[in-house]
C-alpha cells in the first residue's frame, strides 16, 4: 500500500496512481514531530484541511493535547506519545521535523536533553526518511546566526555562535541538525528541506513560556508590568504563525533544499514591541526593566530574498494585524472568555 504512496525515487503518486495537481488533495501520509506544540499544531490543521493523513509524534514536553483535540476522532489523524530520541518505525511520505523546545526558558531547562533531541532526534528522523524514501523537512532557526555580525541575515552568513554558552544547546544543536540533514542528502540522496525560522508568535503559544511576545501579552492582560530585559534596544522581527506555516508547506512542496529564512522582516526593538502591546491591550501597562539574559543576540532580521525568489513566499500579516489574534486566544485561555481584544 505504502509503496504506491511514496515520494522520492518512485515520484509522487497518490493511491489512485495519478500525479496529483498542485498543492491540493495529495492524500499524503505525513508525520509531524512536535505536532502538539505551537507551530506544529497549526501546521497539522493545514495538512488535515488539505486532505492529508497526519501522524503527530510528540513527548508533550512543551506541547499540549488541547492544541489538537479538535482532530481527535478524525480517521486521518493519529497522535503518538513518543520521544524522538528513541527510534520509531512509521510508513510515511513526508516528515516535518519540529520536535524541540523553542523558548529559551524551555530549552535551557535541560540543556543536555535539548542537544540530544536535536542531534539524535534528527538522526532518527533522517534514518526513517532513508528507510521509507520520505521527504524530510528540518525546522532550524535564526539562532544559527548567533549574535550576528551581518544585518539583516542572509542564508549565506555562517553566523557568530558561542559554542560553550547557555544558548549553545539549542544553537549548536540546530547547527548540527542542519549538518546531519545535508550529509544525509549529499551522502545518501535523501530528499531534504531546511527552514531557518525567525521569531514566530500567535495563538496556542504556551502562556508562560518566557518568550517576549507571550510574556508581554500575558502581562498586559493580567495587569502586570511588561518586563523588558536589558535596555530594550535589542531587536527581533516577529512573524505571525500562519505566514510561517504557509512558508513551511511551500518549502516542502517546492524543489529547493534551502536553507531558507522564513521570517517577517519587520524589525522592532523590545521597547517598540512593548509599545505595540500597550496600544493593542492596555495603554496604561507599565514597563519594568530587568537584567538581560546571557548571550542575548543584539539584533535579528531576516533577509528573505531567497524565499521570495525561489519559493514565491513572503509574509502577509504585520505585527499590528497579528497581535490582536493572539490576544483573543490568550484572553480566552487566561480568563476563560472570548471578549474582543481591546479593553
Ligand atoms: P513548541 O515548544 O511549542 O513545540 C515543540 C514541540 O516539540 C512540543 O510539542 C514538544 O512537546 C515537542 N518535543 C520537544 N522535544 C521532543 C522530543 N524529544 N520528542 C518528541 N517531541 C518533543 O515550540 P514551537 O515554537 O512550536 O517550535 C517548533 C519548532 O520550530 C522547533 O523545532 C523550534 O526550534 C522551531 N523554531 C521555532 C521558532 C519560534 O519562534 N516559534 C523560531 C525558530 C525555530
Ligand atoms: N531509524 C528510525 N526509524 C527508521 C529507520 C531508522 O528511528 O525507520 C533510526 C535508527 O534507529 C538509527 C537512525 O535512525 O538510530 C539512523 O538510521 P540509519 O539507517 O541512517 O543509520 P544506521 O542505523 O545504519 O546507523
Ligand atoms: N525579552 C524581554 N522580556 C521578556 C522576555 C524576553 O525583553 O519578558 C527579550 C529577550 O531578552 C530577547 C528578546 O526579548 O532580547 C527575544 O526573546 P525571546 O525569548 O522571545 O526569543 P529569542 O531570544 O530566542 O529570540
Amino acid at each position: 500500500l505504502y509503496e504506491t504512496r511514496r515520494e522520492g525515487s518512485l515520484g509522487r503518486v497518490n493511491l489512485a496512481g495519478r500525479v496529483p495537481p498542485g498543492l491540493k488533495n495529495k492524500n499524503l501520509r505525513i508525520v509531524v514531530t512536535g505536532g502538539a506544540g505551537f507551530v506544529g499544531s497549526h501546521l497539522v490543521d493545514r495538512l488535515i484541511e488539505r486532505g492529508d493523513s497526519v501522524i503527530v509524534v510528540d513527548n508533550f514536553f512543551t506541547g499540549r493535547k488541547d492544541n489538537l483535540v479538535h482532530h481527535f476522532g478524525n480517521p486521518r489523524f493519529e497522535l503518538i506519545r513518543h520521544d524522538v530520541v528513541q527510534p520509531i518505525l512509521l510508513e510515511v511520505d513526508q516528515i516535518y521535523h519540529l520536535a524541540c523546545p523553542a523558548s529559551p526558558v524551555h530549552y535551557k531547562f535541560n540543556p543536555v536533553k535539548t542537544i540530544i533531541s536535536n542531534v539524535v532526534g534528527t538522526l532518527n528522523m533522517l534514518g526513517l526518511a532513508k528507510r521509507v524514501g520520505a521527504r524530510f523537512l528540518l525546522t532550524s532557526t535564526s539562532e544559527v546566526y548567533g549574535d550576528p555580525l551581518q544585518h539583516p541575515q542572509a542564508e549565506t552568513y555562517w553566523g557568530n555562535v558561542n559554542p560553550i554558552g547557555v544558548r549553545s544547546c539549542y544553537d549548536e544543536g540546530k547547527r548540527t541538525a542542519e549538518t546531519l540533514t545535508m550529509d544525509y542528502h549529499r551522502g545518501l540522496g535523501i530528499e531534504v528541506r531546511i527552514a531557518r525560522i525567525f521569531n514566530t508568535y500567535g495563538p496556542r503559544m504556551c502562556i508562560d513560556d518566557g518568550r517576549v511576545v507571550s510574556n508581554f501579552v500575558a502581562q498586559a492582560l493580567r495587569k502586570e508590568p511588561l518586563t523588558v530585559y536589558g535596555d530594550g534596544k535589542q531587536t527581533r522581527s516577529f512573524q505571525y504563525v500562519s505566514d510561517l506555516v504557509e512558508g513551511l508547506m511551500k518549502l516542502m512542496e517546492g524543489e529547493h533544499v534551502g536553507p531558507f529564512n522564513l521570517g517577517n522582516p519587520g524589525e522592532f526593538t523590545m521597547l517598540e514591541l512593548a509599545q505595540v502591546v500597550q496600544e493593542t491591550i492596555d495603554p496604561n501597562a507599565r514597563i519594568e526593566f530587568r537584567p538581560n539574559t546571557e548571550d542575548d543576540p543584539h539584533k535579528r532580521k531576516p533577509d528573505i530574498s531567497k524565499a521570495k525568489d525561489l519559493l514565491g513566499w513572503e509574509p502577509t500579516v504585520s505585527l499590528r494585524k497579528g497581535l490582536p489574534l493572539m490576544v483573543s486566544d490568550f484572553r480566552q485561555r487566561i480568563f476563560g472568555d472570548s471578549k474582543d481584544d481591546i479593553s
